[in-house]
């Protein structure tokens, strides 16, 4: 029995969708060595009462740690505390999202405590004793799966791959005190300034729109903020040659120098298909490419391809988007 770690990102007061994947993939990791999942959730005042919320998820203790230096993200006193409770926790696994704030948070603690950590996982596994992490390789070309020797073994989950199922478990409550003063961390988030007020962030969303230079201006991105609306859940993403051209800021972009998704559903309009697009957005589970080009890299990887312009074939295409979600 051997039990697991997972890192509950907070944002704002409220828990991130991550914080839920992060979970549902320590519980599945959990149930493999018969232990439990503890989570560390930590915020400002009052974010105890999201506990209830990753106990719903598979979580059998949460371990919160309430100050008002973790109002924002405070990666010196998160990650103080984080390898604290990791180290003294006996844990088998930690597991992180592969977020911007794990991004940032999991190297350091692998750093304090010595350990090895395998980011950007795709699916996580027990295997004789040993974690297993699927993991995207030479720009997106080849899936490594990789053994963690060292214990505790450290694994961060790009964002989408797992799905948060609901587990009810107890959830039991732990107050936990900071390593250190958070308000005295030499690194402080001031503020976070969210990119398109109300709108998905790209790594969240369950379906992307995402536009090329095939759709030849900036304007006529128009048509894709369309057919993102008409999808009710959907994001815009896209190349960096759109973003490189000023069409869309640069925070829109996905690819290896850009944002990693993995949509239930990813739209690509006008893309070609190049490399370094490809291995941010490969792993989507469904891929819809519209290209004039039938020989366009893009549908290789595509599950279903359209052959046509895409400033016909968008509009067709959110019209029967809006026509099949009537009265949704
Ligand atoms: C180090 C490095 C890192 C990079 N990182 C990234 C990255 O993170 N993300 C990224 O996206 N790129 C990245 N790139 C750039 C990448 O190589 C490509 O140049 C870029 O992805 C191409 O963008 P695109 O598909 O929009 O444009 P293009 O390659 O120009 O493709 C446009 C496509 O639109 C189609 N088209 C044109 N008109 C129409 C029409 N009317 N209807 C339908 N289809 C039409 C064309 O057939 C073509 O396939 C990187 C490059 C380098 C060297």
């Amino acid at each position: 029995m051997a039990n697991i770690f997972a890192y509950a990102e907070a944002r704002g007061g409220e828990l991130r969708k991550v914080a839920l994947e992060t979970v549902t993939a320590a519980r599945k990791l959990a149930d493999a060595t018969g232990g439990e999942v503890h989570a560390l959730l930590v915020g400002a005042a009052g974010i105890t009462a999201k506990a209830t919320l990753l106990a719903e998820h598979g979580a059998d203790v949460v371990m919160v740690c309430e100050h008002e230096g973790f109002t924002h993200y405070n990666p010196e006193a998160a990650a103080a505390l984080a390898a604290e409770q990791i180290g003294k926790g006996g844990f088998k696994a930690a597991v992180f999202s592969t977020s911007a704030q794990g991004r940032d948070l999991a190297p350091r603690i692998a750093a304090k405590l010595q350990v090895g950590l395998v980011t950007d996982s795709i699916s996580v596994e027990m295997n004789n004793d040993v974690l297993l992490a699927r993991h995207p390789m030479n720009i997106g070309k080849v899936i490594a799966t990789v053994a963690i020797a060292s214990t505790p073994a450290l694994v961060s989950i790009r964002p989408n791959t797992y799905s948060p199922v609901a587990n009810p478990k107890a959830g039991r409550v732990e107050n936990v005190s900071p390593v250190a003063d958070p308000s005295a961390s030499r690194v402080v988030v001031t503020e976070m300034i969210e990119g398109g007020k109300g709108k998905l962030d790209l790594a969240e969303a369950p379906v992307i729109i995402a536009g090329g230079r095939g759709l030849k201006s900036a304007e006529n991105f128009s048509i894709v903020e369309d057919l993102a609306a008409a999808f009710g859940n959907a994001a815009v993403g896209a190349t960096r040659a759109v973003t490189d051209d000023g069409w869309r800021p640069h925070s829109d972009q996905i690819g290896q120098t850009g944002r990693l998704v993995s949509p239930d559903l990813y739209i690509a309009v006008g893309i070609s298909g190049a490399v370094q697009h490809l291995a941010g957005m490969r792993t989507s589970k469904t891929i819809v490419a519209i290209n004039k080009d039938k020989d366009a890299p893009i549908f290789k990887v595509a599950d279903y391809g359209i052959v046509g312009d895409v400033l016909e074939i968008v509009p067709a295409l959110t019209a029967a988007v809006r026509e099949a979600r009537k009265g949704h």
